[in-house]
C-alpha cells in the first residue's frame, strides 16, 4: 500500500498502518498509542506518531475525520467505502464509534438538479456500559 502510494516504507508507518487495518473503527491518536505501546515493538513517540499519520493522510491511504467531541479520528480510505454503506451509532459518554450493519444507509431522492456524492447516518446517544 505504501509503495503503491509512492512514500517510503518505513517501520513506523509500517506499524500504524497495520494498526488500522486491524482496528475496526476510526482511531484517534490516543487510541493508536495505547495500541502501540500494547506491542512488543513497544511505543512510538508522539511526534512520530503525528508525522505518519500526516503522510498517511497525505498519501491518500488513511482519512482524518472530526467526531462528535471534535477528536480527530483516523480509518483508512479502502475501509471508509465499506462504512459509508452501514449507520454509525456515536457514544456522547465515551466517544466510540459503534457499526450499526444492520442499518443501510438510505438512497434520498433529490430533488432535479442536485447530485448526491456522499450520505452518511450517524445516531448519537448512550453505549450499553455508559448509559
Ligand atoms: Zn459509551
Ligand atoms: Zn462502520
Amino acid at each position: 500500500m505504501l509503495r503503491q502510494a509512492g512514500v517510503k516504507v518505513t517501520q513506523p508507518r509500517l506499524r500504524v498502518l497495520s494498526c488500522l487495518l486491524e482496528a475496526q473503527a476510526a482511531l484517534s491518536h490516543a487510541e493508536i498509542e495505547s495500541w502501540l505501546s500494547a506491542e512488543d515493538a513497544g511505543e512510538l513517540d508522539r511526534v512520530t506518531l503525528y508525522r505518519v499519520l500526516d503522510s498517511l493522510v497525505g498519501c491518500g491511504i488513511a482519512s482524518r475525520s472530526l467526531d462528535a467531541r471534535g477528536v480527530f479520528r483516523f480509518m483508512l480510505k479502502s475501509m471508509q467505502l465499506a462504512h459509508a454503506e452501514h449507520a454509525h451509532f456515536h457514544c456522547q459518554r465515551c466517544g466510540r464509534v459503534f457499526c450499526v450493519a444492520s442499518m443501510p444507509v438510505p438512497t434520498p431522492s433529490l430533488p432535479t438538479g442536485f447530485v448526491g456524492i456522499s450520505v452518511a447516518l450517524e445516531i448519537s446517544g448512550l453505549c450499553p456500559p455508559c448509559a
